[in-house]
């Protein structure tokens, strides 16, 4: 899908494989220039500070993840980016921008977007509508309809069932349709939260193929996950985030062999 990303540098195509899995562009890393960056990002519940004061940046065209326990803070800094939850403090800046508390309408249209945890889908409506509210910011109604067959050519599953409501898919079939209704948006940044979260083994496979696939169209994509292997087997960089901090980061693959993520997040040592 050749959305606003189209002009953006498109790394060569990484064979280089962790663990089986090849990701998408690993050489735009941390030296493209960035196209989210948050400053110092703070964010509290009442007395709750669930957010404290954290620095992250995801290059153009990068698949970065945040990964943490539980509770670590993760959904509420993707929250906060959508202008979701208030920011107390710091910057958010997009494409050089500060979007610091701009509300999520406007981000879509400027190719931000969001596929929510619990995937935000309306059960009442069809498929067909459902990916359609993902063009709702576009004026190109041709365009949509394309992207709509797109999405349908990647999830089979969905175009036979385009016609019946959202509702009766199940979990797996309606993080397709979230997946989907985000690439009618034309993102030009991802923000997927827990895409994995209550999906069985071979749909989890079956997600992450078509994030994988995205990226490789160069939409840049912040990911969160629960699930850190899965997470930074298929990222070029990762965060790891506890009580609201970042404790680590760097290159995926260096953090897959620290001990302590091997430790405390990958079950090992
Ligand atoms: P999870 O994977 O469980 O969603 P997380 O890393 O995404 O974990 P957050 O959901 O961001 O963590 O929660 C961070 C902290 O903020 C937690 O202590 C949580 O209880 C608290 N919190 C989250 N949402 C709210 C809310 N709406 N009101 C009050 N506290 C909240």
């Amino acid at each position: 899908m050749s959305g606003p990303q189209a002009g953006a540098p498109q790394a060569a195509p990484d064979r280089a494989a962790v663990h089986g899995r090849a990701r998408p562009d690993a050489g735009a890393g941390a030296a493209a220039p960035a196209l989210l960056e948050l400053r110092g990002l703070e964010v509290a519940y009442g007395g709750i500070r669930a957010v404290r004061g954290i620095d992250l940046e995801v290059g153009e065209g990068e698949l970065v993840c945040l990964i943490g326990a539980n509770g670590a803070g993760k959904s509420t800094t993707l929250r906060a980016v959508c202008g979701l939850v208030p920011v107390a403090g710091g910057a958010v800046r997009y494409g050089g921008q500060d979007i610091t508390g701009l509300p999520s309408f406007q981000l879509v249209r400027r190719g931000l977007v969001m596929v929510p945890e619990g995937r935000g889908i309306f059960g009442q409506l069809t498929i067909e509508e459902n990916l359609a509210m993902g063009g709702y910011a576009s004026r190109d109604a041709a365009q949509v309809r394309r992207d709509t067959e797109r999405v349908f050519g990647l999830f089979p599953r969905l175009a036979e069932r385009r016609r019946q409501s959202a509702g009766t898919l199940s979990g797996g079939e309606q993080q397709m349709l979230a997946m989907g209704r985000a690439m009618v948006a034309r993102p030009r940044l991802l923000l997927l939260d827990e895409p994995s979260m209550g999906l069985a083994p071979l749909m989890v496979e079956k997600i992450f193929e078509v994030v994988r696939a995205v990226a490789a169209e160069g939409v840049t994509i912040l990911l969160i996950e629960q699930n850190a292997r899965l997470a930074l087997e298929h990222s070029h960089r990762g965060y790891v985030m506890e009580s609201g901090e970042i404790i680590l980061s760097g290159p995926a693959d260096r953090l897959l062999h620290d001990p302590k993520v091997r430790e405390a997040y990958l079950g090992e040592g």
